[in-house]
């Protein structure tokens, strides 16, 4: 009926962070948006809730506050492996541990100050040229994006699915109401997975297991690594374990007609980089302004170059976690060149830009992996 045709400039299937992020920064543009998704907020996913400084900035640009006591600080990455420990401290700035529901719920209460008119509970389950279905319902529209996450289905009926094959592995997470032992985010490296543990409250800490198993979970991984095990003793378990596939996905285009690709719906990363939500703010704001343009070919090309860095360190990371040797010489050259470790990871951030690393950093590195033992 055409009573239920409801129309706007710009529709957004997914109400994740990648698209209230892009609800936002298109409403600070002035168009109208709408955005659609099945769940009701706030929504949670199985997530490090480790937020890079970079990320911290763009949710600032977004205009996304936050509470005090809402998120913990945290100063660097600290890599942990076979007993080895290599320290990289960012530099003039911070991360920020936050729950995802917490974050989510801040997204939402920016999105809708900013005038995005929000769909909770409701799917898309069509589109075509200029139109957007959810269920029985039409919405008349100029630009349809899709951030409805790895398992996209507005991308598939975009036909956009073409790319390199992925690299999927899995990861769990689960929360345990103990003081955080470290003002890092700590990647403990083991034989067949890893552990991240992300402060994220004064009294509470988020721990993932990434693996290349599903069947791998906390609890059992946990017998890989006696130093956490030990620091949770007394902290009492306060979230059930929730899993999600953490993939490096590249697609060949992101954007075809009136239609565009953003967050984890656009390619990700795997989760060890802590980089996917940071993308997912960067390029909302590329798309919004190729929107404002009138020119998606913009976004095509903003959307490479932001996820360039993070693919490649993505690729270094599995490499790592493939190679035993390769990961036991680099953690130790990293341990003993800290300075080395803040500058790639100022690099990896955008702190600095990419400059930050040399020429000469490489060899340093270079020369380190051949001089160590394995
Ligand atoms: C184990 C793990 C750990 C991670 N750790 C970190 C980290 O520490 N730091 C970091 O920055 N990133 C991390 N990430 C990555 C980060 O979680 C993702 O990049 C981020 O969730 C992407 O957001 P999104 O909005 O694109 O997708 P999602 O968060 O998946 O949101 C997609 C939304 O689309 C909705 N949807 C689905 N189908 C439809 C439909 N038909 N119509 C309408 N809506 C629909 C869904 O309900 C969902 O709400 C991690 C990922 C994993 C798997």
């Amino acid at each position: 009926m055409d009573s239920d045709i409801l129309d706007t400039d710009v529709f957004i299937a997914g109400g994740g962070p990648a698209g209230l992020a892009t609800g936002i920064a298109i409403r600070q543009r002035g168009l109208r948006v709408r955005v659609a998704d099945p769940s009701q907020p706030p929504i949670d996913k199985a997530c490090g809730e480790g937020l890079m400084p970079n990320t911290v900035t763009s949710l600032k640009e977004l205009g996304v506050s936050l509470c005090p006591g809402d998120a913990v600080p945290f100063r660097g990455i600290r890599f942990i492996n076979e007993g080895v420990a290599a320290e990289g401290a960012f530099t003039e700035s911070y991360g920020l541990g936050i729950r995802r529901t917490i974050l989510h719920k801040a997204l939402v209460e920016r999105a809708e100050e900013a005038g995005v008119q929000c769909l909770w509970g409701v799917r898309v389950t069509r589109i075509a040229r200029g139109e957007v279905w959810l269920d029985s319902r039409r919405v008349q529209c100029r630009w349809i994006i899709a951030a409805d996450g790895q398992n996209s289905q507005v991308r598939k009926w975009a036909a956009l699915d073409r790319g390199q094959p992925q690299e999927t592995r899995y990861g769990f997470r689960q929360h345990f109401r103990v003081a955080p032992w470290t003002n890092f985010v700590e990647v403990h490296w083991g034989s067949n997975c890893q552990i991240v543990v992300t402060p994220v409250r004064p009294d509470e800490v988020c721990l993932v297991v990434t693996s290349r198993s599903p069947r791998i979970r906390l609890k059992e991984a946990l017998m890989q690594f006696p130093e956490i095990a030990r620091r949770l003793e007394g902290g009492s378990a306060i979230t059930t374990d929730l899993g999600a596939i953490s993939a490096l996905r590249v697609l060949r285009t992101v954007c075809r007609g009136p239609v565009a690709l953003v967050g984890d719906a656009s390619g990700s990363v795997d989760s060890l980089t802590g980089e996917g939500l940071g993308l997912a703010f960067r390029q909302a704001e590329v798309l919004a302004e190729a929107i404002a343009y009138d020119d998606l070919a913009r976004y095509q090309a903003a959307h490479r170059r932001i996820n360039r860095l993070p693919e490649m360190m993505s690729r270094l990371l599995l490499a790592l976690e493939n190679r035993p040797k390769l990961r036991r010489r680099t953690i130790l050259a990293l341990a003993k060149e800290p300075r080395l470790f803040e500058r790639l990871l100022a690099a990896h951030t955008g702190t600095f830009g990419p400059p930050t690393i040399g020429f000469g950093d490489i060899l340093r590195l270079g020369r380190r992996l051949i001089a160590d033992p394995s």
